[in-house]
């Protein structure tokens, strides 16, 4: 453990949130992550589509539509990954790439907790557009 010099000092009878935290397990706290992740994509999306209503009623202008779409695409893309990430932790196969079957480093998932893929993959997949490519020698 790290020297707690703050804590001690302010709050040490009784746990901080911070400890609590701690303590859980690491799948735990980041199902955690993506379920509060989910809730922020979920309310984004919601609030979106008031706002393309809205917009519709005020205004003719197709870029506020296109603006709109674009987010629209990319929370539910988030969305979609946040999903996927939660059934492999029901799977029991989270936080393994998907690609290669290596696990993926906690730092890592972190970050991203709803990464599905090693960084060596994700650099692969975002070089190559081609997803279906076979695992051959570069
Ligand atoms: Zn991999």
């Amino acid at each position: 453990m790290l020297s707690t010099t703050a804590a001690a000092t302010s709050s040490s009878r009784r746990p901080t949130a911070r400890a609590v935290r701690a303590a859980t397990p690491p799948i735990a706290a980041l199902r955690a992550d993506l379920l509060r992740q989910r809730r922020f994509r979920v309310e984004q999306l919601q609030r979106l589509d008031t706002h393309a209503a809205r917009d519709r009623k005020l205004s003719t202008d197709q870029r506020l539509d296109e603006v709109t779409i674009v987010l629209q695409a990319a929370a539910n893309s988030v969305l979609a990954n946040i999903d996927a990430a939660l059934d492999r932790i029901d799977r029991g196969t989270y936080g393994t790439c998907q690609r290669c079957d290596t696990a993926i480093p906690l730092e890592r998932l972190r970050t991203l907790p709803m990464i599905p893929l090693c960084m060596p993959c994700q650099h692969d997949r975002e070089q190559t557009t081609t997803p279906t490519r076979q695992e051959q020698e570069v």
